[in-house]
């Protein structure tokens, strides 16, 4: 069998090549020049696989997609407080070059021109590393392959960036930024000019679902908190003018580029990247929108959805033992608050008798931290009770610091091999 993914995904391509609409962005001379006919779609899930269709080895320049990654590594080198100090997190319902700040004199948000110019200056950087160079090797990490500058996009829009100048010079006559606004903006105007394809997007964007770890290498490169801020704001802000427009009819996290990129995270599910450079007059690419709210609607992608898996947290409960007093249960899925409280509830329901209770960790795939403090404060309760309570957890799916102080309780075993103690005593 072959999955079909890869046909859905080349049938939805198909059904919005014909919109011609939009035009290509001709304030950078270089883009002008773009093939309005390319189109490229790639989606990756969050153990690292990626189904990519169409124009999909084609490098564009990453733009403005550029500013959610700026804007973690900014957060990684300096934490959350330093940052909130020089830029807001306010949607602006402003277009992406307005010049202007919030009533506080910072810049709104880091998504719009004077936010990723201002996080821009707070990037790392040595004497022989530019702030740049340091977002590109961040962003190849994450690709997992070595990402370059297009020099002739750079030069480019170098040469006619006089509105990110005057930012600049906005940012630094209120003080939000100290150094030369000219180099500040032409390291951002690189930062910009990194090339990637959609599978790159893809990449990239598995290691956001995937709360911070890379899928592929099981490697952390970024902290659970940073990726939620970063959502958050591509969430809030992502979309520019349209961030209203694309939340109620695309319900994605989601930030888009001026060469015809736009690049969608669902936490814990996928990343979506697309690429066609005719833009709206938002600045978002038109096939690119028209892709994203198909993907939303056909696979029911919206956040805002949500998903009842509550009631799959209990797989089967049964007794066994000579006297019916060895209770089971088996549980499944994903340990969040929903699904602790249901079986808490369950629990809660145990007769009174003095019970042997075996909790099941092996079919659940992912126990959050609040899962595993519910759980424990659960087991102490039904000992208080009386019941004898063992945890059996033979895939190690509670991590050593979710387990700490209850070790006792813990069961590395298989069930099966647990149980069969009790059988013998039939
Ligand atoms: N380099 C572009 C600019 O600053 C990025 C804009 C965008 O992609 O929306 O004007």
């Amino acid at each position: 069998m072959k999955t079909p993914v890869p046909d859905y995904l080349q049938h939805v391509l198909s059904a919005c090549n014909n919109n011609q609409s939009g035009a290509l962005a001709n304030y950078i001379p270089e883009l002008a020049q773009a093939d309005p006919n390319k189109l490229a779609l790639a989606l990756s899930t969050i153990d690292g696989t990626i189904y990519s269709t169409g124009d999909d080895t084609l490098e564009f320049t990453i733009q403005s997609m550029s500013k959610p990654f700026a804007y973690a590594l900014a957060l990684k080198t300096l934490g959350l407080n330093a940052v909130l100090q020089k830029v807001g997190v306010e949607p602006s319902g402003e277009a992406f070059n307005q010049i202007s700040l919030g009533q506080d004199q910072l810049p709104k948000n880091p998504m719009i021109n004077s936010g990723a110019i201002t996080t821009h200056a707070l990037l790392p950087h040595k004497k022989t590393v530019s702030r740049a160079e340091h977002l590109r090797r961040f962003l190849s990490e994450l690709a997992g392959r070595e990402l370059q500058f297009d020099e002739n996009v750079y030069a480019s829009e170098v040469k006619t960036a006089f509105r990110n100048m005057s930012i600049g010079y906005m940012l630094r006559t209120v003080g939000v930024m100290d150094e030369d606004p000219e180099q500040i903006v032409n390291g951002y105007i690189q930062q910009c000019s990194i090339k990637v394809t959609v599978k790159d997007l893809a990449a990239m964007t598995s290691v956001l679902a995937n709360g911070g770890i890379q899928p592929k290498t099981g490697k952390r490169l970024l902290d659970r908190a940073i990726v939620r801020q970063v959502l958050s704001v591509m969430m809030t802000c992502g979309m520019y003018d349209a961030a209203g427009d694309w939340l109620t009819t695309v319900g994605i996290p989601a930030k888009s580029g001026v060469a015809g990129g736009i690049m969608g995270v669902l936490p814990g599910q996928v990343g979506i990247a697309v690429f066609s450079p005719k833009l709206d007059s938002h600045g978002n690419s038109v096939r690119g929108v028209e892709i994203f709210e198909r993907l939303s609607s056909d696979m029911g992608l919206h956040l805002m959805e949500g998903t009842p898996s509550a009631q799959t947290i209990l797989q089967s409960r049964y007794s066994i033992g000579k006297k019916q007093n060895v209770i089971v249960y088996e549980l499944r899925g994903v340990l969040q608050f929903t699904e602790s409280e249901m079986l808490l509830r369950f629990l809660q329901d145990e007769p009174q008798a003095k019970n042997k209770i075996i909790l099941d960790l092996t079919n659940l795939t992912l126990i959050h931290d609040v899962g595993a403090r519910m759980l424990f404060e659960g087991v102490k309760r039904l000992k208080e009770d009386g019941h004898q309570v063992i945890v059996v957890d033979s895939e190690g799916v509670l991590s050593e610091e979710q387990v700490k102080g209850n070790k006792r309780l813990v069961v590395n075993d298989t069930l099966e091999h647990y149980l069969a103690q009790f059988e013998e005593k039939k």
